[in-house]
């Protein structure tokens, strides 16, 4: 946080160079920085790439997010959010561009997401619940924004250990 790529709109990815070398390299190094994290979604401007494409992969539970629906890994280019149901739900989430910090946000949880793939075939799927919130965070970074722009309480950020010290057992 601070570094302006994170700031930026990112530009969408030229689908002539998906499957590229170059192209495999970036999700590698998604892929892989979101794993050495431990994290559940990483987008290109997180590594210093302003394009278009975001990589998620949720374990079904066990993760510092606790129990929710496991999204197998997939890769996201150019994707465009409709919101299909404006009613709200909050998580406290982390992100690998804000270390150290949870914060609590709230956002719709029914979405569909319109995007490319790896083959450079076009798909859509419907998130709801947390993987809604997932989805949102993601994509958020492509857009220049951070989950820290949209805490409605600014009381709701804190240190991960406090968290998990004063927070999380709470909202069980
Ligand atoms: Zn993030």
């Amino acid at each position: 946080m601070g570094h302006p790529v994170l700031r930026q709109n990112s530009t969408p990815y030229l689908r002539e160079n998906i499957g590229t070398a170059e192209f495999l390299n970036l999700i590698t190094d998604l892929k892989d920085t979101m794993a050495d994290a431990g994290g559940i979604g990483l987008a290109a401007p997180q590594i210093n790439e302003p394009v278009q494409i975001a990589v998620i992969e949720v374990p079904a539970s066990g993760s510092r997010y606790g129990d929710h629906q496991a999204v197998p890994f997939g890769i996201y280019i150019n994707p465009v959010i409709t919101i299909l149901n404006p009613e709200t739900a909050g998580y406290w989430e982390g992100c690998l561009s804000v270390p150290g910090l949870m914060g609590y946000v709230e956002r719709p949880q029914h979405v569909r997401i319109d995007f490319i793939d790896e083959h450079n075939t076009e798909q859509s799927l419907i998130a709801e619940g947390f993987t809604a919130t997932v989805f949102q965070h993601e994509l958020d970074h492509l857009a220049g924004k951070l989950y820290v722009d949209r805490l409605a309480d600014s009381t709701r950020l804190a240190y991960t250990e406090e968290y998990a010290e004063f927070v999380a057992d709470d909202e069980e």
